[in-house]
């Protein structure tokens, strides 16, 4: 028996491998792309009990790639929100940081301010922001650029996390102006704040916080405050910002819901994109580190906020008619300070040190000079007119400025601009992470990365934590879908993030955009 069912087993086991993939799920009515700024991959784990709702119907619901990271470097908010929804990375997006030097202004600009476009909403003349500095597609794009009747907006507290994931042809970015406490859009856009912007700003949404303790979740009367909004009480200590507090995401989803309802989201004949970026764990995260109790109270508080706009979209679009993602822009390094003492590995560096070892080291070897011109965070860029005005070779003076860097402690890598250029580039994660996070004429000169837990700080800055680097506890963040015809379970296969744009752009069936270097996550069709 078993040599007659040997090869009828053979049979089915070549008609399987022949058997046409899956389709991917029918089209929505809405994309709903959350992003958590700093939310690393763990925290699904280590405050999974925590979660009743939004981040639990999520991982009990939602195809969970649990072994999600960036493939970029460096890994910070501008560079993670461009990734999201265009696959790119900075090599083909040219979102290489959050600033940069402009070798033509002379001076540093943001990934996504614009001079030549105006805040409304803010005071009067404020300069704005646009997604001009992006050079792909995002999804939101293709989606119009197919003819599909459809409707792009993104909502964050920060610039940058509303516009580079809705990309150039949205409908609307919205973000908070500290200053004004107004939610802004800018002149890029649209002509005038939309009516049921004003409307929202009328309402005062930041008022809510005035004077509130920050208590922990659900703590019993006479629990001790984290911080109070207004004031050092006792001690207390006082909140840091709105920003950095629960209601900076409160804010976010009040007014996403906002966007839902007025702009009729989910209620076209094409498919609609609403990204919404939660920012208040970012800020929280780099003050108070991710193992601090602070971390773990906004991370449950996102699972309630996360669990509040589901239910809008259930009662106004059906979450049936929703193929939601979540995930973040990046991770966080553990604060050094806490590392140390569980006798972990990791410290600080002083950036001034390393600026003047690079400035003392050139000008010891070529003569004296301003040699940097610019930075991005400590990362030099060149003064080419003197390089130019000493006779000599731009790619020598970056090989000679590397080497001084090299002998810097705890410095782990060091790449030029030359070097990821024309090569020879080594092997390995690091330097394929370097190499797409290069793009010429807005990366700066030398690369530098650190030992692992390593974070470079300033005299006065010097606590807290930060993240960028291409070392897992920063890359490696959650990547989960859920929808109809999705396959809820864990995936550990090693994924992209960059795999989230062309997995939607196959769900939506637009072409996937343009700068994509992901593949489609075809394992979770159901
Ligand atoms: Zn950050």
């Amino acid at each position: 028996m078993r040599l007659r069912l040997a090869p009828l087993a053979a049979l089915c086991a070549a008609i399987a491998l022949a058997a046409p993939p899956l389709p991917p799920p029918r089209r929505p009515k809405l994309i709903l792309a959350i992003v958590v700024d700093q939310f690393r991959y763990d925290y699904l784990l280590r405050y999974r009990t925590d979660f009743t709702s939004g981040l639990k119907r999520l991982l009990d619901q939602g195809a969970v790639f649990d072994d999600a990271h960036y493939i970029h470097v460096p890994t910070v908010t501008a560079v993670g929100h461009s990734t999201i929804l265009s696959g790119a990375t900075p090599a083909m997006s040219g979102i290489v940081a959050n600033e940069w030097y402009d070798r033509a202004l002379g001076k540093n600009v943001t990934s996504v301010t614009d001079s030549n476009t105006r805040l409304l909403g803010a005071a009067a003349g404020a300069e704005g922001s646009s997604p001009r500095r992006m050079l792909v597609s995002t999804v939101g794009d293709e989606i119009k650029m197919s003819g599909q009747e459809s409707k792009v907006i993104g909502v964050s507290i920060k610039d940058r996390s509303a516009i580079l994931p809705a990309g150039h042809m949205a409908d609307g970015a919205y973000w908070f102006d500290n200053k004004s406490g107004h939610w802004v859009t800018s002149t890029y856009y649209k002509d005038a704040l939309p009516p049921w912007v004003e409307k929202f700003n009328a309402t005062k949404p930041a008022a809510k916080a005035t004077g509130a303790d920050w208590l922990p979740f659900a703590s019993k009367p006479g629990a001790k405050p984290f911080c109070n909004m207004d004031a050092v009480k006792g001690d207390v200590p006082k909140c840091r910002s709105l920003e950095a507090s629960p209601w900076g995401n409160e804010m976010i989803e009040e007014f996403a819901e906002q966007a839902l309802a007025a702009e009729k989201l989910g209620q076209h004949k094409g498919t609609d994109v609403l990204s919404v970026s939660f920012s208040s764990n970012d800020y929280v995260g780099h003050a108070m580190g991710p193992d601090s109790p602070e971390a773990h109270d906004i991370t449950v508080r996102t699972d309630r906020v996360i669990g509040k706009l589901f239910d809008a979209i259930d009662k106004s679009v059906g979450m049936s008619n929703v193929v939601v993602f979540l995930t973040a822009d990046h991770g966080v390094s553990p604060v050094p300070e806490v590392n140390r003492d569980r006798h972990m590995p990791g410290g600080r560096n002083i950036s001034a040190d390393l600026s003047k070892a690079i400035e003392d080291g050139l000008s010891a070897r070529y003569g004296a000079g301003q040699w940097i011109v610019g930075r991005e965070g400590w990362q030099p860029y060149f003064n080419l007119t003197l390089i130019a005005s000493k006779k000599l070779d731009e790619a020598e003076v970056q090989r000679t400025a590397a080497a001084i860097v090299r002998r810097q402690p705890h410095v782990f890598a060091v790449f030029t601009n030359q070097q990821l250029l024309n090569g020879p580039m080594p092997g390995g994660p690091v330097a394929a992470g370097v190499q797409n996070g290069f793009y010429y004429g807005r990366s700066p000169d030398l690369t530098i990365i650190q030992d692992p837990f390593y974070l470079f700080s300033t005299a006065t800055e010097n606590s807290g934590t930060s993240h960028g680097t291409p070392f897992n506890y920063d890359t490696h963040v959650p990547v989960i879908f859920m929808g109809t015809g999705i396959k809820a379970g864990h995936y550990f296969q090693r994924v992209a993030v960059n795999d989230i744009a062309p997995t939607i752009s196959a769900i939506v069936g637009v072409q996937e955009p343009s700068g994509s270097v992901g593949r489609v996550l075809q394992e979770m069709w159901q």
